[in-house]
């Protein structure tokens, strides 16, 4: 028998294989999770630098509600044969959750190979083995979207950090809302925001810019934004400018392969599409693997109605902002929202060891954060 088989161990891998659990109850369905990690990595933490604070087992979320764990990569999807390939072995399914999440856009730039990054937990834990102890060091951070202010507002607390920006204004995809909490935290931290410019080389003094100026650093941070897993380009469907398939209401890609996560252009509502977060891919998560259980079983699919858009922003020492609506209007900052911001990055550590509350959680499709 061959049954569910979800790609992908992140938020919605994981939740997807907990919602498809709870559809199954007692029926016999196979439900296999293939991922090559050991670990859920609950990337929204990674900006603080504590690399384990960031992992969470997965057989202690799996192994209680039953679902299997094949550590391995996809390789190849082959959606007329219904198999998938790893590394060695050839998988059958009946419905498949595509979810493969994102990776970092790098650079092809000389040196590139010199830049830091906090995308997955190895390269948290790189940037943060180079800074140990390493007081009054220089950083040069690339990018100002939500990852690039986060890690160069808590690089501030310890050294001194250039904040590189292409466009010419900060945060240019966080709209003008929270635009002038971000500036007053940077002046505040001592940031030094260059705006209008890029990086086209790295070596090992520091980073150079596109006018030719050579700024130096122990540290260059890259974060150029967020990209589909390549291995959605092997489901023939329509993907949008970040590599994402297109699905529908109930994530339903075609035929028997849904999607979630960093993978999957939803719609949030009827204006918008979902933006590559966990707080829309565990919601997603938890749709697909139900919908993905419940259309093998026959019983009836749920639409996928993610909570309001919301989005809260490490601002390092100088606190955080808490923003509401896809206008990003400004609701709580300062200590305030770092208090919210705590509670969040608490909130995302799945429950683990206890099958009955994994279950419960994979039937809530609110993440109960909202204005
Ligand atoms: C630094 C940083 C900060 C962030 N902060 C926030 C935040 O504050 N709020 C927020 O909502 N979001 C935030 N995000 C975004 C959020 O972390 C992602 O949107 C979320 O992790 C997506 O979950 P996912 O399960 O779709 O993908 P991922 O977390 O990318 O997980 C993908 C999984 O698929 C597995 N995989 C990949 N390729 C294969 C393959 N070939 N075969 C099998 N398995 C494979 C991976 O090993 C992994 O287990 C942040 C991201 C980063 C990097």
């Amino acid at each position: 028998m061959s049954g569910i088989v979800i790609i992908g161990g992140g938020f919605a891998g994981a939740w997807s294989a907990a919602a498809a659990a709870r559809v199954r109850g007692g029926a016999d369905l196979n439900i296999t999770l293939v991922a090559p990690n050991e670990d859920i990595v609950l990337r929204p933490r990674l900006h603080r630098l504590l690399p384990d604070w960031s992992r969470v087992p997965l057989k202690r979320f799996l192994e209680p509600i039953g679902v299997s764990h094949l550590r391995a990569a996809v390789t190849e999807i082959d959606t007329d044969a219904h198999r998938v390939v790893t590394d060695g072995r050839e998988l059958g399914y009946d419905r498949l959750v595509m979810a493969a999440g994102s990776r970092l856009n790098r650079p092809a730039i000389p040196g590139s190979e010199l830049l830091f990054d906090i995308d997955t937990v190895e390269g948290a834990a790189r940037l943060s083995g180079r800074l140990d102890g390493m007081e009054g060091f220089r950083a040069v951070v690339v990018g100002s979207g939500f990852t690039g202010l986060e890690i160069a507002t808590e690089l501030a607390e310890r050294g001194t950090v250039v904040l590189i920006e292409r466009a010419d204004v900060v945060g240019p995809d966080l709209g003008p809302g929270p635009r002038s909490v971000i500036e007053a935290a940077l002046t505040a931290l001592g940031v030094e925001v260059r705006l209008g410019t890029t990086l086209t080389e790295v070596d090992e003094k520091g980073a150079r810019l596109v006018d030719g100026t050579h700024l130096m650093a122990d540290v260059v941070v890259w974060t150029g934004g967020m990209r589909a897993s390549l291995l959605t380009a092997q489901i023939p469907a329509e993907r949008d400018h970040l590599g994402r398939l297109r699905v529908d209401g109930r994530l339903r890609v075609q035929g028997d392969v849904f999607a979630a996560g960093d993978v999957a252009a939803a719609h949030a509502d009827p204006w918008h599409q979902v933006v590559q977060s966990c707080q829309f891919a565990t919601p997603m998560g938890k749709a697909a693997g139900h919908n993905a259980a419940a259309d093998l079983l026959g019983v009836p699919l749920v639409d996928f109605t993610p909570d309001p858009y919301v989005t809260c922003l490490d601002l390092g020492s100088a606190g955080a902002v808490f923003t509401t609506g896809w206008d990003r209007q400004v609701q709580l900052d300062g200590v305030e929202a770092k208090k919210l911001k705590d509670t969040i990055l608490d909130v995302i550590h799945p429950p683990l060891d206890d099958a009955e509350e994994i279950l419960r959680q994979a039937g809530q499709q609110s993440n109960g954060v909202s204005g």
